[in-house]
C-alpha cells in the first residue's frame, strides 16, 4: 500500500502489528497520531476489518473529526463507521442506550461545569454552610477528584482517609454534599462529565452482559494521548479489550498535563506490567520542528527526573534560533508579539493562521487581545468564554434542554421566568420544595401548581407548563431546527432581545440567530442521521472547548497550553514566562508538581515548527496590582546555543539573568523597525465620519455598492440577504475586512 511508503521503519512497524497488546511511546511530533489513523485505515483497507468493530478514543472532537477526515481520504466513506470521539462522546453514546440498566431515562441531560456549581451552591445553601468554606469550585473539584479515582459517595462518607483529609481542608461536610449532589442530579435526569466515566465503569461492573456486548464488538481498540488518561478512563478501556486483548495506546510520558484532573501517568509506566506480552514500539525521529527547537525542547525536559528515556531527534533544518523576548510591561508584551507577527508575516508571506500565542493561563489573553486588534491583526480565543458559555445562548439551551427532559432543575431554575412571567423566586422555591418534599418528579409538582401556590402564580406557571407542553409536541413532530425556531419565537426570548436596541443586546439577538444557523447546520449535515432536538443537544453537550471554533477566517491562535496539545505551527510564541505565572504559584508544592509545569513547557515548545519565541514581562498586573516579574526558572533550563536574545530599540542587549555564553545580540533593530506601526496603527483605526455623514435609506442597497459606516469607515457591498424577518448585507470594509450588519440597525451611507 502506498499510505506505507511514507513512514519511517518503527512507524510501520507500529501501523503493521495489528493483533494483541501494543505501546507506542514516542517524542513530541514523532508522528504518533499520523501512526494511529494509519492503523485504522490499515486495519480496514487490508486486515478487512469491519470499522465498526474499531474504537478509537482521543482527546478532543476536533482531533476525532480531524482524523476521521484522514482515514476518509484513503480509504473512504466506509471510515465513518469506526467509533471514534473523545471518552466523554463515546461512553455518553454508551450510556443513552444503556441508560435504563442504571435506573436513567435516554433523554438524560449532561450538566456542564456551571449547572454542576449551580446545584453544588444551592446545596450548600439548604445545609446552612458557609459559601466562603464550601465554595463551589472547591467543593467540586473534590467530588471530580473521587470520581475520577472510582470512589462513590458511599466510599467518600465511609472512608476514614478521605474523611481525615476533609477535616484538615476544614471541609468536613464534603462528603455529605457529595451524597446529596447525586441524588439531585438523580432525579433531574442528569449526569455530570465526570458521571459519564464514573457510570460507565458502574455500568460494566454490575452488567457482564452489557459488558461482553461492547467486549465482542470492539475488536480493536485504540487510545490517543494515553499518558493523560485517569484511572477510570484506563480500568474502562482495559475492560473492553479484555476479550480480543487488541489494545494499542499512543503516547508520550514527557507531556503529561493532567495530573490536577487526575491522569496518572503511572498508566503508562504500568502498561508493561498489565500486559507482560506486551509490543512496544519508541518512535524518536521528530518530524514537525527544526533542529534548534527539539534541541531546545531536549534539553527542558532533561530537568525532570521521573521520565521513560526517550532521544528525540530530527533530520529537519537547524532554522532560526529562538527568540527571547523581553519586555517592561504586559501591555508591552502585548505590543512586541503583534509587531513581530506583523513583520514575519509581511517578510515571510504567512498567514495568520500559521501563529500561535500560548499563555499558562486565560486572564492572559487580554493584553494580547488588545496589541493584536490594534494592529488590526484577527485572532481567535480557543477556549475562555466560549459561544456556548455566553447568557442567552445559555438561556436558550435552557428552554431546549427543558422541553427534552422536564425532570432538569438547573434548565427549569433557569427559564421559569426567563422571559419575566410574573413567577417569583419564592415561587420558584415553593415548588422546589414541594417536589422534594412529597417526593414527586419536579415537572409534576408544575403541572399541580394550583395545590402550592397561591392565585397568581399557579396560574402563570401553568401557562408555563402547557407551553412546554406544546414545544414538546413540536420537538417530538418536527426536526431540531422548525422546534427550535418555533421555542426561539413563542417562548417570548427572541422578542425579548429583539427589543433591546443596545450594541449588547443587538449582539445577543445575533448571537441567537447565531446558534439557530448552528442547529440548521446540523440538521442539513447528511452525516447526522438523527436529526432530532435531543440528539443535537447531546452533540453540544459533548463539545469540548477546542472544538467550538465554528468560523475558518484566518485567525491568529490564542490559547492555553493545556489546549494546544497535539496541535502544531509554524510559529509558536510562549509568552509570560516569569516566576510565579509559569511555573504558576498555585500549583507547585511539590517536587512532582514543579515537573508538571516543565512538562507543559516542553509541550508548549514542541508545537512550533518552524520558529519559537519565548517571552517575559518585567512587570505586570496581576490580581488588580502592578507587580515585578522575575524570569522564569525554565528560561534557564533551554540550551543556551538554540536560543538568543531579541534587542529592542533604544535598549542596550543586557546580560540579563541569562548566561552570556552563546547568547547573541538580535538583529540591529529586529524589534525597533517596529514600534513605529504600532503607534501609526493605534491612531488610525478609528474611523472619523465624513462631516456630512447621514444614514441613508438601505431598502434598495445591493451588491456593488460602496457605502460609508459611521465606526467601519469605507466598503463595498458584497450581497444583501433575507433571512426571515431580517436583511442581512455582507460588507467588505477597506480597513476592517468583512462585517455582516443587520439593515434595520445599521447606519449606512450610500456613497
Ligand atoms: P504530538 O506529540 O504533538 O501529539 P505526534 O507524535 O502525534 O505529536 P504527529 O502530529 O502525528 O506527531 O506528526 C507531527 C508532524 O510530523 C505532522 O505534521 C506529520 O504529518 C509529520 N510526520 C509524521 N511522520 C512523518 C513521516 N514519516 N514523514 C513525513 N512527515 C511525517
Ligand atoms: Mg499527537
Amino acid at each position: 500500500m502506498d499510505y506505507l511508503d511514507g513512514l519511517n521503519p518503527p512507524q510501520r512497524q507500529a501501523v503493521e502489528h495489528t493483533d494483541g497488546p501494543i505501546m507506542i511511546i514516542a517524542g513530541a511530533g514523532s508522528g504518533k497520531t499520523r501512526v494511529l489513523t494509519l492503523r485504522i485505515a490499515h486495519l480496514i483497507h487490508s486486515k478487512n476489518v469491519d470499522p465498526f468493530q474499531i474504537l478509537s478514543l482521543t482527546f478532543t472532537n476536533k482531533a476525532a473529526s480531524e482524523m476521521r477526515q484522514r482515514i476518509e481520504r484513503l480509504i473512504g466513506l466506509e471510515a465513518r463507521n469506526t467509533w471514534m470521539g473523545t471518552f466523554h462522546s463515546v461512553f455518553a453514546k454508551i450510556l443513552r442506550v444503556e441508560s435504563e440498566r442504571l435506573g436513567y431515562p435516554s433523554n438524560f441531560t449532561i450538566y456542564d461545569s456551571d449547572d454542576s456549581k449551580s446545584l453544588i451552591k444551592s446545596i450548600v445553601k439548604e445545609l446552612k454552610l458557609d459559601d466562603k468554606v464550601y465554595k463551589p469550585n472547591t467543593v467540586l473539584s473534590r467530588i471530580s477528584g473521587a470520581k475520577n479515582r472510582l470512589i462513590s459517595w458511599e466510599t467518600y462518607l465511609n472512608d476514614p482517609y478521605i474523611k481525615a483529609d476533609d477535616e484538615a481542608a476544614m471541609k468536613p461536610r464534603v462528603g455529605e454534599i457529595y451524597r446529596l449532589y447525586q441524588m439531585r442530579l438523580f432525579k433531574s435526569s442528569a449526569m455530570d462529565f465526570d458521571d459519564l466515566l464514573f457510570n460507565t465503569n458502574v455500568l460494566f461492573r454490575d452488567h457482564p452482559d452489557v459488558l461482553n456486548k461492547y467486549q465482542q464488538r470492539f475488536r480493536y481498540v485504540m487510545v490517543d494521548e494515553f499518558q493523560d488518561t485517569n484511572l477510570c478512563q484506563y480500568l474502562i478501556t482495559k475492560k473492553l479489550a479484555a476479550v480480543h486483548q487488541n489494545i494499542c495506546v499512543v503516547g508520550d510520558d514527557a507531556q503529561s498535563i493532567y495530573a490536577f484532573r487526575g491522569a496518572d501517568i503511572q498508566n503508562i509506566l504500568n502498561f508493561e506490567k498489565d500486559y507482560p506480552d506486551l509490543f512496544v514500539v519508541k518512535l524518536e525521529q521528530n518530524y514537525r520542528s527544526t533542529k534548534n527547537i527539539v534541541e531546545a525542547a531536549n534539553s527542558i525536559i532533561a530537568n525532570n527526573k521521573a521520565q521513560l528515556k526517550k532521544n528525540v531527534w530530527t533530520q529537519n533544518v537547524d532554522g532560526d534560533l529562538i527568540e527571547l523576548i523581553k519586555s517592561a510591561s504586559d501591555n508591552e508584551e502585548g505590543r512586541m508579539v503583534a509587531s513581530t507577527i506583523f513583520e514575519e508575516k509581511n517578510n515571510k508571506k504567512l498567514s495568520n493562521s500559521d501563529f500561535a500565542i500560548l499563555y499558562r493561563t486565560n486572564s492572559q489573553s487580554r493584553s494580547l487581545e488588545e496589541a493584536l486588534r490594534k494592529m488590526n491583526i484577527t485572532y481567535k480565543i480557543v477556549g475562555g468564554l466560549s459561544f456556548y458559555q455566553r447568557k442567552e445562548i445559555k438561556d436558550l439551551m435552557g428552554y431546549f434542554r427543558y422541553v427534552v427532559n422536564q425532570d432538569d432543575e438547573e434548565a427549569f431554575k433557569r427559564i421559569i421566568n426567563y422571559p419575566k412571567r410574573g413567577i417569583g423566586a419564592s415561587s420558584v422555591e415553593k415548588l422546589m420544595v414541594a417536589a422534594y418534599e412529597h417526593d414527586i418528579p419536579l415537572w409534576r409538582a408544575v403541572n399541580n401548581a394550583a395545590s402550592f401556590l397561591s392565585g397568581r402564580a399557579a396560574n402563570a406557571v401553568t401557562d408555563f407548563a402547557t407551553m412546554i407542553k406544546s414545544f414538546k409536541m413540536e420537538a417530538e413532530r418536527k426536526d431540531a431546527f422548525e422546534a427550535t425556531s418555533a421555542i426561539a419565537k413563542q417562548s417570548g426570548l427572541l422578542k425579548e432581545l429583539y427589543e433591546d436596541k443596545t450594541i449588547e443586546g443587538l449582539n445577543r439577538y445575533e448571537n441567537v440567530q447565531e446558534l439557530l444557523n448552528a442547529i440548521k447546520e446540523y440538521v442539513d449535515n447528511p452525516e447526522n442521521e438523527d436529526k432530532s432536538l435531543g440528539s443535537f443537544l447531546q452533540e453540544i453537550a459533548l463539545l469540548t472547548d477546542n472544538d467550538r471554533d465554528k468560523d475558518n477566517a484566518d485567525a491568529v491562535t490564542l490559547m492555553t497550553i493545556h489546549s494546544s496539545k497535539g496541535l502544531e505551527f509554524r510559529q509558536v510564541f510562549v509568552v509570560g514566562l516569569e516566576e510565579d505565572l509559569f511555573p504558576s504559584q498555585m500549583m507547585i508544592q511539590s517536587r512532582e508538581d514543579l515537573e508538571e509545569e516543565r512538562r507543559l513547557f516542553y509541550v508548549a515548545t514542541t508545537r512550533a515548527m518552524e520558529k519559537l519565541y519565548l517571552s517575559y514581562a518585567i512587570t505586570r498586573y496581576r490580581f488588580g496590582r502592578l507587580l515585578d516579574c522575575q524570569p522564569s526558572r525554565f528560561l534557564e533550563e533551554v540550551d543556551p546555543s538554540c536560543i538568543k536574545l531579541t534587542r529592542r530599540r533604544g535598549q542596550q542587549p543586557t546580560a540579563s539573568h541569562y548566561g552570556n555564553q552563546g547568547q547573541r545580540e538580535g538583529k540591529t533593530g529586529f524589534i525597533g523597525l517596529k514600534t513605529p506601526s504600532v503607534r501609526r496603527n493605534t491612531t488610525a483605526k478609528v474611523h472619523t465620519p465624513s462631516p456630512d455623514f447621514k444614514p441613508s435609506n438601505t431598502q434598495n442597497l445591493s451588491g456593488g455598492m460602496k457605502v460609508e459606516h459611521p465606526k467601519f469607515g469605507f466598503g463595498k457591498v458584497q450581497k444583501v440577504e433575507v433571512e426571515g424577518l431580517n436583511k442581512k448585507a455582507t460588507i467588505e470594509f477597506d480597513n476592517f475586512g468583512e462585517k455582516t450588519l443587520l439593515l434595520s440597525f445599521a447606519k449606512l451611507r450610500i456613497l
